[in-house]
C-alpha cells in the first residue's frame, strides 16, 4: 500500500491523515507538539466552521461534539463613532460551529493512531523532509504558520499585502449574555478603527463566547502590546467594547476569561504560497492548509479552507491511483483546490480594505430586504457564490435590481 507522509497535526494534516487511513493507506504524521501540548496550550484560533467544512468532518466520522453550541446566523452591524448606523441579521440555511482547536486536535490525534496511523513527535526540517520524502511515495506539509512553510516560495501575484493589515486578538470567554433571538456570530465593523466578532463555541471548560478582535494596525485597537497579563488582556477586551461598541459591551460586561491560556494576539501577512516545494535531493514536498493559503481570520474561513484543502487532495491521492505522486501531480492537486480558495482569497483579501461604495450598498440593502441578507451570510458557507457580484459596481447593481 502507498505510504504517505504529513507534516503538522492540525486541521488539514489530521482530516487528510484520517481520510487517507481510512481508505487503506499507510500515513506518517508528524507534530512538532504532542496531544497534551496541545491540550494545555494557548488557543490558537476562533475556528468556526460552517457546515460544507463540517459535512467533510461528518463524512469522516470526526464529528465528535454535538454538545457544542450551533452557531445559527450571523449579525453584521456598522457602527461609527459608537453609534449603529446599520444593523441586520439572517440565518444559515445549517448551523456553524466551532470546537477549540485544544480540544479537537488531540482526539483528532487518539482517531488516527487508533485507526493504525504513525504518529511521531518531531520538528521537522529540511533535512527531515528529505528522509520523510525517501521512506514514503508522497510527503505533504500541512505546519499552518510554522517556520518550515516558509521553505514553500511566496506567490506574489497572489499575495497583494506584504504586511500585516490586522492586529489581531481572541479572547475566550464565560458569562456574556446571549443574543435575544438565535445564536450568531455578531459581525461589528467600525470604520477607522477595525472590525470585532463574537460567537458562540465549546471550549475546555465547556460553552463559551469567543471574541475576535481585529484592529487596524497602529489604531486604537492595536494596543496588545502593552498588554502582560491574562487580567489585562481581558481589561483591554472590555475597554474596545466600552469605548466604541455599547451594545457588545452590554451583553459582555460581566465576563470572565474560560482559562488564562483562551486569549491570543499576533498579526500576520495573508499570503499564498507556490504548492510545490523542491528539495535539495531534487524530490518534491506538497503544502496544504494554512502553508500555502494563509488568510486574514477577518471572514472566518482558514480552518474552512483547511478542511476543503484536505477533502479536495485525499480525492486527488485516490484518483491518482498506483501512478508517481510528481510536481506535475502536486501541481494539479493545489490547481483544484485553487479554484475553490481563489474566490476566499479574493474576498478575504477585499474585506481588509476600506469598502467600496457597491459594497456598502449591498449591505445597505441586505438591511432593508431579508433575501438579499440571507444571500450574504450564506456565502460565508461558499464565498464563490459572491462572485461575480461584488467583483463589479455594474453586477451589484444589477443583482440588487433583480433582487428588488
Ligand atoms: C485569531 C485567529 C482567528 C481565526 N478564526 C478562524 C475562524 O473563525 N474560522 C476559520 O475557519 N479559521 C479561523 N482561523 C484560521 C484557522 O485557525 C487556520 O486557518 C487553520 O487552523 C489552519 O489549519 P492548518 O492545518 O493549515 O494549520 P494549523 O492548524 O496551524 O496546524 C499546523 C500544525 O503543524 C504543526 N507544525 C508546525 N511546524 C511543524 C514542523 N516543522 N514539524 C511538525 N509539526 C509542525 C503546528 O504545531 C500545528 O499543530 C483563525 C486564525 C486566527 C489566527
Amino acid at each position: 500500500m502507498r505510504k504517505i507522509g504529513i507534516v503538522g497535526a492540525g486541521q488539514a494534516g489530521l482530516q487528510l491523515g484520517i481520510g487517507l487511513r481510512r481508505d487503506g493507506y499507510e500515513v506518517v504524521m508528524t507534530s512538532n507538539q504532542t496531544a497534551a501540548q496541545i491540550g494545555d496550550g494557548r488557543v490558537t484560533s476562533s475556528q468556526c466552521m460552517f457546515d460544507r467544512a463540517l459535512e467533510s468532518e461528518r463524512r469522516l466520522g470526526l464529528d465528535f461534539w454535538h454538545d457544542a453550541p450551533p452557531v445559527e446566523g450571523i449579525q453584521f452591524s456598522l457602527v461609527p463613532g459608537g453609534n449603529t448606523a446599520l444593523s441586520w441579521s439572517s440565518r444559515l440555511d445549517r448551523p456553524g460551529k466551532s470546537v477549540d482547536q485544544r480540544i479537537k486536535m488531540p482526539r483528532w490525534m487518539e482517531e488516527f493512531e487508533r485507526l493504525g496511523g504513525d504518529l511521531r513527535i518531531a520538528d521537522v526540517d529540511k533535512a527531515g523532509l528529505e528522509a520523510l520524502s525517501k521512506e514514503c511515495d508522497l510527503v505533504v506539509v500541512a505546519s499552518g504558520k510554522g517556520e518550515i512553510g516558509r521553505l514553500f516560495e511566496r506567490d506574489d501575484s497572489r499575495s497583494p499585502f506584504d504586511k500585516p493589515q490586522r492586529s489581531l486578538a481572541l479572547t475566550y470567554v464565560h458569562g456574556m449574555t446571549p443574543r435575544a433571538e438565535h445564536s450568531a456570530v455578531n459581525f461589528n465593523l467600525i470604520p477607522g478603527v477595525g472590525e470585532y466578532f463574537v460567537f458562540p463555541a465549546l471550549t475546555l471548560s465547556g460553552p463559551c463566547e469567543i471574541m475576535v478582535f481585529e484592529g487596524l494596525v497602529g489604531g486604537p485597537m492595536d494596543r496588545w502590546a502593552a498588554v502582560t497579563t491574562p487580567a489585562e488582556h481581558l481589561a483591554e477586551s472590555l475597554r474596545i467594547l466600552r469605548e466604541y461598541l455599547p451594545d457588545e459591551y452590554a451583553r459582555a460586561k460581566d465576563v470572565t476569561l474560560t482559562d488564562d491560556r483562551g486569549i491570543l494576539a499576533g498579526r500576520f501577512a495573508p499570503t499564498v504560497r507556490k504548492p510545490v516545494l523542491r528539495l535539495p535531493s531534487g524530490a518534491h514536498a506538497l503544502g496544504m492548509g494554512d502553508t500555502v493559503c494563509l488568510n486574514d481570520p477577518i471572514t472566518g474561513q482558514g480552518a474552512n479552507n483547511a478542511s476543503h484543502c484536505a477533502a479536495t487532495y485525499h480525492a486527488a491521492i485516490v484518483a491518482h491511483g498506483n501512478r508517481p505522486f510528481d510536481a506535475p501531480f502536486m501541481q494539479s492537486a493545489f490547481d483544484h483546490y485553487w479554484d475553490y480558495a481563489q474566490f476566499v482569497v479574493a474576498w478575504t483579501n477585499n474585506m481588509l480594505l476600506p469598502p467600496p461604495d457597491h459594497m456598502v450598498r449591498i449591505l445597505g440593502a441586505a438591511q432593508m430586504d431579508a433575501r438579499i441578507a440571507h444571500w450574504f451570510v450564506n456565502g460565508f458557507n461558499d464565498p464563490r457564490t459572491y462572485f461575480p457580484t461584488i467583483t463589479d459596481p455594474a453586477l451589484t447593481d444589477a443583482f440588487l435590481r433583480r433582487a428588488a
